[in-house]
């Protein structure tokens, strides 16, 4: 059979056995398989158009996870196998966090590996290649680079505000800001289309002052109709380096006459362990300028306590994978019961993300969470349903 006919499959392993094992049934099965057991080869062998990738998730140095998230900003559009040898909670996370991410996820596989096991997903997946979903087959409509700076010169990024709550008041703190590109032809996009885009066409900035402008704007609106809030905006790796971000920031907030306490940014727990020493510049130098600093997806990484120390954060949020499973593991509430303890040590508050229901929302009060932010409580919305909105949950309409 001629090679390049077979479907390709990648696997990244750091048992060399076991990628062996796997690489013989993915053949025997009817694709063309490579292994690699060292993630520093993961650049070398990739390519976008490989049909199966099977990560284990626990493994030294990159860990799967941060494969999960290289894929996720490539778009990705095969299909990924997660494995490890953990309990199937930790796979059930991974596999979580995958979807959450736009990517297609074929199944999961928890060692010791059964033959039978691996083909029938694999089959699967060649069962998907000659049916013809137009997804697979790569059919959406994307917007191009040139779209992009036309979206940026007419403004067309929104910040969809989703609402942040007081656990114990119920009172409403604040907003994330999470962009939504109002495109005139292809409909709202979302940032699984938008962040890879801005990122790899390399106008991140651009797109991170257009929603920091626009939203202090909101914060200015709603401040002068009587609702006081505080606005975070997203962060990404390449602007936390930008070091005209501080004034830059400092210039929005006082075009509007408003106090630095407004505004937060959101760096993710990644993006920081990246980029560590010229981040801390900048972290501090917002800092000095009373912004706030929140740390973002706290759980995903491995950022260290003493990472945690020097960095001059206010807020820690963590991530809706394991606030989202708080009330029926007890391995995901340990984390939120630590990461609270420890944020109270360090003096910052807690934000728990992807509040979904009101036994999640009890548990958190319970445990001494500050903050909440969840579809519970609002879907991220355009700024301006925000003060109707409030109205309506706090009748003073
Ligand atoms: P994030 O910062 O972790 O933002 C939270 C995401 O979780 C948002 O997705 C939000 O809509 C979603 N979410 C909130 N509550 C719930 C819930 O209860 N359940 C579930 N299932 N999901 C919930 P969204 O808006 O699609 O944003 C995705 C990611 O894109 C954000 O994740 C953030 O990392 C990035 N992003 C969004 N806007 C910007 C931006 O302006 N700049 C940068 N650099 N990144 C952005
Ligand atoms: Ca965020
Ligand atoms: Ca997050």
């Amino acid at each position: 059979m001629n090679e390049t006919s077979r479907p390709n499959l990648l696997i990244i392993d750091d048992e060399t056995e076991m990628g062996k094992y796997i690489s013989l049934v993915a053949e025997e099965t009817g694709f063309s398989a490579t292994s690699i057991d060292d993630t520093s080869k993961f650049e070398s062998v990739y390519d976008r158009d490989i049909s199966v990738i099977i990560v284990d998730m626990f493994m030294p140095g990159r860990d799967g996870v941060e494969i999960l998230r290289f894929l996720a900003e490539d778009r990705f559009r095969g299909h990924i196998v997660v494995i490890s040898g953990f309990d199937s909670s930790v796979l059930h996370s991974a596999m979580e966090l995958a979807n959450a991410h736009g990517l297609k996820i074929l199944g999961a596989l928890s060692k010791p590996i059964l033959y039978n096991d691996i083909q029938r997903l694999l089959l699967k997946a060649l069962d998907d290649f000659s049916s013809d979903d137009p997804t697979l087959a790569g059919e959406i409509i994307l917007p191009t680079r040139e779209d992009f700076i036309m979206g940026l010169e007419r403004l067309e990024f929104e910040p969809y505000m989703q609402p942040q709550i007081d656990i114990k008041t119920g009172r409403l703190l604040g907003v994330e800001a999470l962009v939504r590109w109002i495109h005139p032809t292809l409909g709202i996009q979302t940032p699984d289309i938008i962040i890879p885009m801005a990122e790899n066409d390399g106008l991140m900035d651009e797109l991170t002052y257009q929603m920091l402008e626009k939203t202090v704007n909101w914060i200015k609106i709603w401040k002068d109709a009587g609702l006081s809030l505080r606005a975070s905006v997203n962060i990404s790796a390449s602007t936390i380096i930008d070091l005209s971000l501080p004034e830059l920031v400092d210039s929005y907030l006082r075009a509007k006459k408003l106090p630095p306490g407004h505004l937060a940014l959101e760096v993710t727990e990644q993006t920081l362990m990246g980029q560590l020493s010229t981040s801390l510049d900048i972290l501090t130098r917002l800092r000095l300028k009373n912004i706030e600093l929140s740390i973002d997806d706290f759980g995903t990484g491995h950022s260290s306590l003493i990472q945690l120390y020097r960095a001059p954060f206010s807020e820690i949020k963590m991530d809706r994978s394991f606030v989202s499973k708080a009330t029926e593991q007890k391995e995901a509430r340990a984390i939120v019961e630590m990461t609270v303890a420890l944020a109270h040590k360090l003096n910052m508050k807690t934000v728990a993300e992807g509040v979904e229901d009101s036994a999640t929302m009890d548990l958190l009060r319970e445990l001494g969470c500050d903050v909440a932010q969840g579809y519970y409580i609002a879907r991220p919305m355009p700024p301006e349903e925000l003060l109707d909105w409030e109205r309506a949950r706090s009748g003073t309409a």
